[in-house]
């Protein structure tokens, strides 16, 4: 009895031992894998700065030369996002923006990213952006309206926009856009498109912008497209060197009050604004006004863009 007592008590001690070694295993285990820190990139993509594509018909879903140039809007970012995660990202949200906003076909996009799909949506190419990111990028962006020799070069709406001023500075949809990212206090790292949509980018959200040209225009419908497999390196080594230098970059913060001016192509486009109260028309194709929170104003300036697409 004695005897068996003792068996059954070292027998206890060693399944004590055993426990006791598993959960310190365990333990160190843990510890020598700490969990990942966050590295969420917010990504907004247009069309008419992806490479290959020159012209109006391929950015139009009724034409059939859409069907390819959607599938290069694809590549293009699926480059991107390949560099980014290879360098840390531990998050990546692709936000269509251009036209419909249904250009990407899901199923082709990286499956390691979210895709934000459709329209309308409440903050337009920006949607999804939030202070939780730590880096914002643009790809396939093109020029200001007014520019040249750039491809397909408009703000907002070729039809109904002329030019758009915000605190006295012409805003291409880059610096529209960066500045909500700056709101959120996310830096814009890299921006995608034309050499003259670079050389915009880089003279709005300072020089430390990473730009990646794909293309050169030799007016607003033809470019010399750099070669395919250099350009999708390029794409891809420009992602991975934001990730790599991401302390550098600062958020592209404009300071209120926000003072927006907005320049139609015809009176007709601009009275239809005079509408909304607080909209001030200080030529006869040109409104104003102004708002202390930028977001608010963006929203305001989409409504007198949506009423004068209408008029
Ligand atoms: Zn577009």
């Amino acid at each position: 009895m004695k005897r068996f007592r003792l068996i059954t008590a070292t027998a206890f001690l060693s399944f004590l031992m055993i426990v006791s070694l598993a959960a310190s295993s365990q333990a160190q285990g843990k510890s020598s894998s700490p969990a990942k820190k966050p590295l969420k990139v917010f990504i907004s993509v247009d069309m008419e700065g992806i490479w290959g594509v020159v012209h109006g018909n391929q950015c139009s879903s009724d034409s059939p030369e859409y069907q390819q140039a959607r599938k290069w809007m694809a590549e293009d970012t699926n480059a991107v996002v390949a560099g980014l995660f290879e360098s840390g990202a531990t998050e990546v949200v692709v936000n269509d923006s251009h036209g419909s906003m249904r250009n990407i076909i899901a199923s082709e996009l990286d499956p390691r990213a979210m895709l934000i799909s459709g329209s309308p949506k409440p903050m337009s190419m920006m949607e999804g952006i939030d202070p939780g990111f730590q880096a914002c990028i643009f790809i396939g962006y093109h020029a200001r309206a007014g520019s040249a020799p750039a491809i397909l070069d408009h703000t907002i709406s070729g039809s109904v926009i002329y030019s758009i001023k915000i605190n006295s500075l012409e805003m291409p949809e880059l610096g529209i856009n960066g500045a909500i990212a700056g709101y959120y206090h996310v830096p814009v790292v890299m921006l995608t498109g034309d050499t003259e949509t670079c050389r915009q980018a880089k003279e709005i959200l300072g020089n430390d912008l990473v730009t990646v040209p794909v293309k050169e225009a030799v007016n607003r419908f033809a470019a010399r497209n750099f070669p395919r497999e250099k350009v999708l390196a390029d794409l891809k080594e420009g992602a991975r060197k934001t990730i790599s230098s991401l302390d550098k970059f600062k958020p592209y913060e404009l300071k209120p009050p926000y003072q927006f001016e907005v320049n139609f192509h015809n009176s007709q486009q601009a009275e239809i604004g005079l509408l909304i109260p607080e909209v001030k028309r200080v030529a006869p194709r040109t409104l104003s006004f102004s708002s202390q929170d930028y977001v608010e104003g963006f929203k305001l300036l989409r409504a007198l863009i949506s009423l004068a697409s209408g008029s």
